[in-house]
């Protein structure tokens, strides 16, 4: 076996091993890679070379501390090699494909049979995330003063860590472990040889017929994709709406909208058993009145993820951890082992690249220059890529409910945006929720096409505490989709004029005729 074959074999996320596999590879796992001699007592270990781990390192190193990045796997954690970036590449895609199959309503006829390359798409992923790889290689945190060693990190007491042999002496340690996906203990599945996320972008060959076990953003994502690619998509939901966690008229939309890309959409129903029958999978289902079997070609599981705590020798560290929520952190980011942080996925309920980015921010200021940052500080958006994407930021209306915080919510339609109408994309809305009374911004919800953009203005109204009003004078380019910002502050704005206002106004007007 080549050193190249041995790694696939460990880590199938590398797998087809083309020549873009291999130079992705090459950079976040060398197979030639030689691990350092630790240099004494380091100000800072981190464990994971994911995004959280990967900030963590060069921001510490930045600053002139003497640091060690161990990783088992892929530098780049699951963000670069089996998470936003492979799935971002293949939504691209699935785009493109609808733009072409919906051409005719732009007045393009584009000629019966054209057809998706399935192959073509994986391959430009590959090469795109390939080409992504030199940002979190090892020679590149090597390059920053880092020492990085490739192998399984372990805690062994509370100030040392051993990896592939060595053991590494520590003042401060980050656990960046990450999370994976969610075990479903359903009879048969992981016999099936269902698919994750660390599998699914390994497929060379689209599955003529594809079941997705939960509707949350990555199952509703990749269940879009693969349905504009041509698999037949069942989506299972055991709740009663997809993407649980958002604003139900904000699901609606986006239910509605895969739905017409060809998806079958089964919530309240769970699976109960899977069975191979030949080649063909077949999962036997609780539709609430009865059990139905459903026969497919591939599984694929995305309903939620488990944090990465176990064989990390935490208890030798004194760091107490949760299997289901993962290492227990105050809102510093200190583990209950006073000198040692954690952050990102294995940590957070917030399970987002740009969350594990801030953490890391947080950790390096508080383990290494007597910080306080707070992580209850952070204003965190967030979006699924679905067409049209969801995106949010701060409260939602339950969760102000949930506080007894009284609000008041402007909502547009994106009916009622130029932008929005003149490129075909005009389902979806704007709901802003404002502090009752007031301008100032609790949260915001959007439905569109470029949600996940267009909400960064109200995420920095936010944090910059701006207020509708100041929106309202603020002017934004005709036409643009952002347009629907200033529609809710207009409308906020009207709620000023009260009827003793009107009526000044009024007598003013009249005297000036
Ligand atoms: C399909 C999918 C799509 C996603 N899309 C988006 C998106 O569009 N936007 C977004 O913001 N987020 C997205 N996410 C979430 C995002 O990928 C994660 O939030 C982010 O990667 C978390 O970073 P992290 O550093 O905490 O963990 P990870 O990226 O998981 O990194 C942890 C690293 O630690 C390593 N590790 C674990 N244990 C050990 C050990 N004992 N020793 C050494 N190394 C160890 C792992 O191998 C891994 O490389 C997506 C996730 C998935 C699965």
């Amino acid at each position: 076996m080549s050193d190249f074959e041995s790694i696939a074999a460990a880590i199938p996320a590398t797998l087809p091993l083309d020549e873009h596999n291999k130079k992705l590879v090459s950079n976040v796992h060398p197979p030639d890679w030689v691990n350092p001699e630790p240099s004494g007592r380091y100000n800072m270990v981190v464990i994971g070379g994911g995004t959280a781990g990967l900030v963590t390192a060069a921001g510490a190193a930045g600053l002139g501390a003497k640091v060690a990045l161990i990783e088992r796997h892929l530098l780049g954690g699951d963000c670069l090699n089996v998470g936003c970036v492979p799935s971002k590449a293949l939504i691209r895609c699935a785009r493109a494909y609808a733009d072409v199959r919906d051409a005719g309503e732009y007045g393009v006829h584009v000629p019966d049979g054209f057809k998706l390359d399935f192959g073509a798409v994986m391959e430009r992923m590959r090469k795109l995330r390939a080409g992504i790889s030199p940002h979190d290689s090892a020679e590149r945190f090597r390059s920053l003063g880092i020492d990085i060693f490739i192998g399984d990190g372990k805690f062994t007491s509370p100030n040392t860590i051993e990896v592939a042999g060595k053991t590494l002496k520590f003042a401060k340690a980050c656990i960046a472990t990450g999370a994976r996906a969610a075990a479903l203990p359903i009879p048969g599945l992981a016999e099936s040889g269902a698919l994750t996320n660390e599998t699914v972008f390994s497929l060379t060959e689209l599955p003529k017929r594809l079941a997705v076990i939960g509707a949350g953003p990555i199952g509703v994502e990749l269940t879009q994709s693969f349905a504009r690619f041509g698999s037949k998509v069942t989506l299972f939901e055991s709740g009663d709406q997809i993407l649980l966690r958002e604003d139900k008229d904000a699901a609606l939309i986006v239910q509605k909208a895969i739905e017409r890309d060809g998806v079958e959409i089964k919530c309240c129903s769970a699976a109960k058993g899977v069975r191979m029958e030949g080649d063909e999978r077949v999962i036997e289902y609780d539709t609430g009145g009865g059990k139905m079997d459903l026969r497919v070609d591939q599984i694929l599981v995305g309903v939620g993820r488990s944090p990465n705590v176990d064989n990390l020798g935490l208890e030798a560290a004194g760091v107490e951890f949760d299997k289901r929520t993962g290492v227990k952190v105050n809102d510093n980011l200190r583990t209950t082992s006073k000198h040692i942080y954690a952050a990102g996925d294995v940590c957070s309920a917030f399970k987002f690249t740009h969350t594990a980015d801030a953490m890391a921010r947080i950790v390096i200021t508080n383990a290494l220059f007597f910080g306080s940052k707070k992580t209850s500080t952070l204003t965190i958006p967030w979006a699924t890529y679905s067409d049209p994407e969801i995106a949010h930021v701060g409260l939602y209306e339950h969760e102000a409910a949930q506080r007894g915080v009284e609000i008041d919510t402007f909502k547009v339609e994106l009916s009622t945006v130029d932008r929005a109408i003149l490129e075909g994309d005009d389902e979806g809305f704007l709901k802003v929720h404002v502090r009752k009374g007031s301008d100032e911004i609790l949260g915001a919800t959007m439905v569109s096409r470029h949600a996940g953009e267009t909400i960064s203005e109200l995420g920095l109204a936010i944090t910059a505490k701006i207020g509708l009003g100041t929106i309202a004078n603020t002017i934004h380019p005709y036409p643009t989709e952002a347009e629907v910002i200033k529609k809710a502050a207009d409308n906020y704005n009207r709620t000023r004029l009260t009827p003793f206002v009107k009526s000044l106004f009024n007598k003013i007007l009249a005297w000036r005729r």
